[in-house]
């Protein structure tokens, strides 16, 4: 086996050791790959800094990285099916939500190939004929790039286009759970040109294969996707060597509806806000906040929907979501929602393993709704990561500001209303870091992504993610040097 991209080389793990891959659907074996550790992720380390300081790729005039991505971005479509199959294996998602993720991988790839070109940085006025004085934009240098298993080619795609297109060097150590699209990617940057140690892969567990990409003296920026924990045990490893940190981390995401919201729109998005990809979205709508007035008829037919929901495998037609990750993913859903009940929520629907003889093998959970969470409670403080809805009901507007903003998170957000001057106001107060007026979920590559509070740092996506990869640098000419004579000595 050669899973790893080393230096233009594909190579197995220094140890020998090895991972199965098992679609969480049904359990069945995907794969075996190699499984890596701190000396796989140095030498990739080794690699990428060689390939930096050797400054091919970072002097290569940025419209010419740019077509390298617009390349890619052709590449990802030409090979659309075998990645969204390989995603779809890896993460037991339905095939076609892995399709509609390829085209926003594609999306991105372009975006940041259109972009690159266009950074000239800007001349500076230093109000002197005799002198010029201008910003450039340059490449922070090898960026260690760690990525979660929910998108996994998704959320790769955010941090490669933009390295790449800024003349960064990188490995990346994708989640141990969903490798495949990362190997995938791989052959594609390497058909469409990229040179040997620009892009590195390895694999493995985070404490092994990723800690190194946080802790090593060669490492000059981390952008990291994942849990809140293990976004502060990076920024903690990170600060040892004073590295440039990117954090985009979970999310507990306030839906909130008025009640002038178009009723059946309204209900519709809290479902796909909750239940897409059974719920293991960062920006997932797990907190419905739904005006007094409306509740009981609003949460009966968010239950009554949610039953109708029909979950099964990727290449089930009839399925319109899946199962969890993992064992370990399910049983964390489940304690959650034992706490909740413990502390007094009251369970609508769900809250259980499917009856369904035929989805035993996998990871399924219902879609669960709990009402009269309270303010305060591990439900509403805590991401489950799962199909797991819960509801508060707010009186006014200051009310509903109120309680969407009390979380420790601020990733994104949704207000639903017909009154759109309402919608701006609440928009403007909440602090997350997208909010949705009368929509859910979609995301553009040309639009900033990222948390306020302790939903992490840093912007993915825009003209700010591209920022995120550059340091800037004043470069200023005298351009009639002569002696200045501050001090009089010798003169
Ligand atoms: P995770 O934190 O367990 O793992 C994420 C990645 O970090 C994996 O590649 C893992 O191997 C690696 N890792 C783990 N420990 C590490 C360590 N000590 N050093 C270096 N790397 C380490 O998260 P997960 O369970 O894969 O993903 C789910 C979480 O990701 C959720 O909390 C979700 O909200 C968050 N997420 C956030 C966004 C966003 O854009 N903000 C997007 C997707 C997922």
């Amino acid at each position: 086996m050669a899973d790893f991209f080393i230096g233009g080389e594909w190579v197995g793990a220094a140890s020998g050791g090895t991972r199965e891959i098992r679609c969480p659907a049904d359990g069945s074996l995907v794969a075996t790959v190699d499984e890596g550790t701190r000396e796989d992720t140095e030498r990739a380390i080794a690699a990428a800094r060689a390939a930096f300081d050797d400054g091919a790729w970072s002097s290569t005039p940025s419209w010419q990285r740019g077509d390298l991505l617009l390349r890619v971005a052709d590449l990802l479509d030409r090979d659309r099916d075998a990645f969204a199959r390989a995603e779809s294996l890896d993460t037991g998602k339905r095939l076609v939500e892995s399709e509609y993720d390829m085209a926003d991988i594609a999306a991105c790839f372009r975006y940041y190939g259109k972009l690159a070109g266009q950074d000239a940085g800007r001349v500076v006025d230093t109000g002197d004929a005799d002198s010029v004085s201008r910003i450039v934009h340059e490449p922070v240098g090898v960026c260690g790039l760690i990525t979660p298993w929910n998108y996994p080619l998704l959320q790769t795609a955010w941090k490669v286009a933009p390295a790449l297109a800024a003349g960064n060097t990188f490995v990346l150590k994708p989640s141990e759970l969903t490798p495949h699209t990362a190997i995938l990617l791989m052959r594609i940057l390497t058909e469409a040109g990229l040179p040997a140690g620009v892009g590195n892969l390895v694999l493995g567990a985070g404490a092994a294969a990723g800690a190194p990409l946080a802790e090593h003296p060669d490492v000059d920026l981390v952008s990291f996707t994942g849990g809140l924990g293990t976004g502060k045990v990076i920024a903690a490893s990170a600060a040892a060597t004073v590295k440039k940190v990117a954090l985009e981390l979970g999310g507990k995401n306030p839906n909130v509806v008025f009640a002038d919201a178009d009723f059946e729109t309204a209900v519709d998005y809290a479902l796909t806000a909750i239940f897409l990809h059974s719920g293991q979205v960062c920006s997932a709508g797990s907190r419905l906040i739904v005006q007094q007035e409306i509740h009981d008829a609003f949460v009966d037919e968010v239950v009554r929907r949610a039953e109708l929901i029909r979950l099964g495998g990727p290449f089930d037609p009839e399925a319109e979501t899946g199962p969890l990750i993992s064992a370990a993913h399910r049983e964390k859903v489940e304690r959650y929602v034992a706490t909740a009940l413990a502390e007094g929520a009251v369970l609508r629907t769900g809250g259980r393993r499917p009856d369904d003889e035929k989805l035993a093998d996998g990871f399924y959970y219902l879609p669960t709704v709990l009402d009269g969470v309270a303010q305060g409670s591990t439900a509403v403080r805590e991401e489950s990561f799962g199909p797991v809805l819960t509801v508060e009901t707010f009186t006014d507007e200051d009310d509903a500001v109120r309680i969407a903003n009390d979380t420790h998170y601020g990733l994104a957000g949704a207000v639903f209303t017909s009154d759109a001057s309402r919608a701006q106001r609440v928009a403007g107060r909440l602090r997350h870091g997208t909010v949705w007026i009368n929509d859910f979920h979609p995301y553009l590559p040309q639009a900033e992504w990222g948390g306020f509070k302790q939903s992490g740092f840093g912007r993915e996506l825009g003209p700010t993610g591209l920022a995120e990869y550059q340091e800037v640098k004043h470069i200023y000419q005298n351009l009639r040097p002569a002696p200045q004579r501050w001090f009089s000595g010798g003169s």
